[in-house]
């Protein structure tokens, strides 16, 4: 049991929302509920940021898709700019970085 941060009543630990004020928490168990929740369901995220990771995981085994990841990870990162609370900056910085070092991989192939 806890206190709740708003009416001072006790609640079970883990409830993400305090039963008697309906209060939701954003306590470190209510958080990492959270982010497991978000790794299963793509709630939240931006379509954009979604095909981004996707394609940004293709490059790896696909070269072309390199130059396509990059340019889908920076239009994803504005997207989420653009819509504050929208999450899947992760996966669009991912597709940028993947697809930066696949396209450095291939130059470096093509130059030696
Ligand atoms: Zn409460």
């Amino acid at each position: 049991m806890r206190p709740c941060p708003r009416c001072q009543r006790p609640v079970v630990y883990m409830t993400p929302q305090c039963v008697h004020c309906g209060l939701v928490f954003a306590g470190p168990g209510a958080a990492g509920h959270d982010a497991g929740m978000r790794m299963l369901l793509p709630v939240g995220r931006t379509g954009l940021s979604i095909v981004a990771g996707y394609v940004g995981l293709g490059a790896i085994l696909i070269f072309p898709l390199a130059p396509v990841a990059i340019i889908l990870g920076v239009l994803a990162v504005r997207d989420i700019q653009r819509k504050p609370g929208s999450h899947g900056m992760g996966r669009a910085i991912f597709a940028i970085v993947a697809g930066a070092l696949v396209s450095l991989a291939v130059a470096a192939i093509l130059l030696t």
